[in-house]
């Protein structure tokens, strides 16, 4: 059966001038008026909703040098940027330690006798 009819399409092809006379084989006339009385011509196919093209910007851009030190090496930027994703890392890393020194190496316990309080 053709997904395009309707149901009130259906009922109208199954129901519309029924022949006063009856019906002597329904399953004839049910093959009739579905061959020969469905609509068709009005079942239009629509176009599908998602056609608009898809934005510039979602196409990935090509490999550019990254401008970071050290050997050359290529990298995809997402937007602008000209350093690739490690060196930016490394640069906030850079910029983090620089705001915020680390500190030294952890104090290690002395390892002499233990002081107690003997009294
Ligand atoms: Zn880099």
């Amino acid at each position: 059966m053709e997904p395009s009819i309707s149901a009130t399409d259906l009922r109208h092809a199954l129901t519309n001038g029924l022949p006063p006379t009856g019906v002597r084989s329904a399953v004839g006339f049910l093959r009739h008026r579905l061959t020969e009385k469905t609509p068709q011509e009005r079942a239009t196919v629509r176009p599908p909703h998602d056609t608009a093209p898809r934005q510039e910007s979602h196409h990935p851009k090509p490999l550019i040098a990254c401008e970071g030190p050290g050997p050359e090496h290529l990298f995809r930027p997402l937007d602008d940027e000209t350093h690739c994703g490690r060196c930016r890392q490394d640069a906030a890393w850079a910029a983090h330690t620089a705001k915020y020194p680390p500190h030294g190496p952890a104090p290690v316990p002395e390892l002499g006798p233990t002081v107690r309080s003997v009294r």
